[in-house]
């Protein structure tokens, strides 16, 4: 059966913090995990970006679970905040995007976008962005 990939942003309060959830999940559903930001501090708010990989049924009967704990979950978005408003296309930042997450969308007016389904928050371009159009949610 093919697996699907799921990109998803966890907002947890702090009485989970100490709980074994991600290993339940990996365990249980059969998930693959792939965290690529956390800022979890005990009895405080907390927030993980997170990539779940599995069976589709699988995967999403193990975000259900998540769900019964106090956990927010923010589908197909992750800890980077991209401002178009903020963003003036000076294409500083492509250079540094390894995964062109921030693209030309216009070749004619060199128009930048960003693409959160590609972005691995890897927050390179938070430092290589001039106009602070590109920051981290935590
Ligand atoms: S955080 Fe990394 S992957 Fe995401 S847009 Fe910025 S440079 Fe690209
Ligand atoms: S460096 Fe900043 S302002 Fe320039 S294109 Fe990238 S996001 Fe936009």
């Amino acid at each position: 059966m093919s697996k699907i990939t799921k990109r998803v942003l966890l907002t947890f309060s702090g009485s989970i913090a100490g709980k074994p959830v991600v290993t339940e999940l990996i365990r249980n559903y059969d998930l693959e995990i792939n965290i690529f930001r956390a800022s979890i501090t005990p009895n405080a708010e907390g927030h993980m970006a997170i990539d779940v990989t599995g069976e589709e049924k699988m995967v999403a009967e193990g975000l259900k679970f998540i769900e019964t704990f106090d956990v927010n979950i923010n589908k197909m978005k992750n800890s980077l905040v991209w401002d178009e408003n903020k963003c003036v296309s000076c294409g500083n930042c492509l250079s540094h995007c390894p995964t062109d997450a921030l693209y030309i969308h216009d070749e004619t007016t060199r128009e930048v976008r960003f693409n959160g389904e590609k972005c691995i928050a890897c927050m390179s371009c938070v430092r290589n962005c001039p106009f602070g159009a590109c920051s981290s949610l935590f």
